[in-house]
């Protein structure tokens, strides 16, 4: 149970290696989603923060992080990933304190943080440039090289699904190619941007060169910082119509930009699927961090001779799952982020009853002891019986949610999983491989797992396609954004 008495946090900007309030004297208060209590307070940056942030990021350009080696500066990234493992309790308390997670669910996923920062040192350190030998009519020749220059000051905006892990997987890339960043944190979940500050002082990491302004989306901070001349690139994890309007404010200026965005993703079950791992895989992509996950499975297609077994299976698993405080070890699902989420997810609760889905769980909030009573908590819920383009089967809702449709054909599967506009990630279960393989190539998606969900190798290309995402990021491909590939030509 969160501490009723504990002292209210102050959570602050940090800017140029120091923690700062905001100028304009703001600050928001972040409510606890476990019972709407407010834990902190959160300084707000102003548009004059934003910009000295953002200069403080420009001035170390000029020191000496963009010129270090590739090897050093992955020496400091390393010293980053350690400290953050020293701290790794602290990351853990500030997750669930923004979050309320369950501590077997913020665990790991803090985890990824530092791995994020060991993956990109390693890339770094490794990563070949391109060369070309060029014939000449004169018979000399010349020689091509690619040099790889940091792409500026990078803005990252961030969302609150998995505040840290995704944070780091655009910080830890940015900074190994030797960019610097103003980061801003869903206004949701600062704290884990803020400890990060720590961390890099630590770390010996020059100041300037990793800075955090707090605050809201439009006519605040995400705007003032994303609208800013002075910042070369935007990298953003959120909501496509967010998506949007950041891609709106990088125009001006023709910045380049980085889009992860939201998803209405399908899973694909064949009837010759290992049932126990296509329930226990489809079980996590729906409901794990109670449905908050951007890669997470909202409708399952699944062939008709399985179809009734499936559906008995999925609902006792989600049955078993147990809500409950995070330092309860038997919990399993946390709230959702706030009240105003919950109120979101509700309305589909509400929706798909109004068009007439079969509930097979959930369908509500579940009764929660004392304080409990007032936080964000819903239950997992499962829906059969709508039509395809029902809201609840079209329309990303972000919650412990799916729809079970039943299918016939592998080309009936192919076309009702691509009939949407998102294109993040799917999931497709069989025992026949080749299959596997026609159904991966033709899945309009960026990331396509079989027989498994959310197996991630950090070093493999990640993004969306259609309206879930522009551009790639992981391994190299995280390269390709965070600098600016030259060629150079040498006649000889
Ligand atoms: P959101 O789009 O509401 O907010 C994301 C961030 O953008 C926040 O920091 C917010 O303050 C900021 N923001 C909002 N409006 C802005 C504006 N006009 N200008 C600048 N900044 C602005 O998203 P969310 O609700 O925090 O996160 C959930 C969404 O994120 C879901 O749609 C989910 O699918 C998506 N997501 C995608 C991925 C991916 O990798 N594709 C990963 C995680 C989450």
């Amino acid at each position: 149970m969160p501490d009723a008495n504990a002292p209210l946090a102050s959570i602050r900007n940090f800017i140029d290696g120091q923690f700062v309030d905001g100028s304009g004297g703001k600050a928001f208060e972040k409510r606890s989603p476990l019972d709407n209590r407010v834990t902190a307070s959160v300084a707000e940056a102003s548009r004059a923060d934003v910009d000295r942030a953002v200069a403080s990021a420009r001035s170390a350009l000029k020191g000496p992080w963009p010129r270090l080696s590739g090897a050093d500066r992955a020496d400091i990234l390393l010293k980053v990933a350690d400290e953050m493992t020293r701290r790794h309790a602290d990351f853990v308390e500030a997750e669930i304190a923004d979050t309320g997670m369950p501590r077997v669910v913020a665990d790991p996923m803090c985890g990824r943080g530092a791995a994020n920062f060991r993956v990109f040192a390693d890339v770094v350190k490794t990563v070949p440039t391109e060369f070309f030998e060029t014939f000449t009519p004169d018979g000399r020749g010349a020689m091509n090289y690619g040099l790889r220059r940091p792409v500026g000051v990078v803005a990252v905006v961030c969302p609150w699904n998995a505040p840290l892990l995704l944070m780091t997987w655009k910080v830890a890339p940015a900074l190994a190619c030797g960019a610097t960043v103003v980061v801003k944190p869903s206004e949701e979940t600062p704290r884990t941007a803020a400890l990060l500050g720590e961390v890099m002082n630590a770390a010996g990491v020059p100041k300037g060169v990793y800075n955090v302004v707090h605050g809201f989306g439009p006519n605040s901070t995400g705007e003032f910082l994303t609208t800013h001349q002075d910042v070369d690139a935007i990298t953003f994890t959120g909501e496509t119509r967010t998506g949007e309007a950041i891609m709106k404010a990088a125009a001006v200026g023709a910045r380049p930009v980085s889009l992860e965005m939201g998803g209405k993703n399908p899973a694909v079950v064949f009837a010759d699927a290992d049932l126990d791992s296509a329930i226990e895989g489809t079980m996590r992509s729906a409901f794990s961090n109670t449905g908050q996950v951007c890669l997470g499975t909202e409708r399952v297609y699944v062939e008709r001779p399985l179809f009734g077994a499936f559906v008995a299976a999925l609902k006792a698993a989600a049955e078993s799952l147990r809500i409950g405080p995070p330092d309860d070890p038997a919990s399993r699902l946390g709230p959702l982020i706030s009240l105003e989420h919950k109120r979101k997810v509700l309305s589909y609760y509400a929706k798909a009853a109004e068009a007439g889905a079969t509930l097979v769980t959930g369908g509500g909030v579940p009764d929660m002891p004392g304080a409990l009573a007032d936080g964000a908590w819903v239950q997992p819920t499962i829906w059969t019986g709508l039509p395809d383009d029902a809201a609840v089967c079209t329309e990303e809702i972000f919650g412990p949610c799916c729809h079970i449709f039943p299918f016939d054909s592998e080309e009936e599967a192919i076309e009702r999983a691509n009939a949407t506009n998102y294109g993040l990630s799917a999931a497709v279960w069989t025992r026949d491989l080749a299959r596997a393989h026609r159904m991966a190539a033709e899945i309009e998606a960026g990331v396509v797992w079989v027989n498994s969900w959310f197996l991630r190798d950090l070093r493999t290309a990640f993004g969306g396609a259609k309206h879930s995402g522009i551009g790639r990021e992981g391994g190299v491909h995280s390269l390709e954004f965070y600098t600016e590939l030259k060629n150079v030509c040498v006649k000889l």
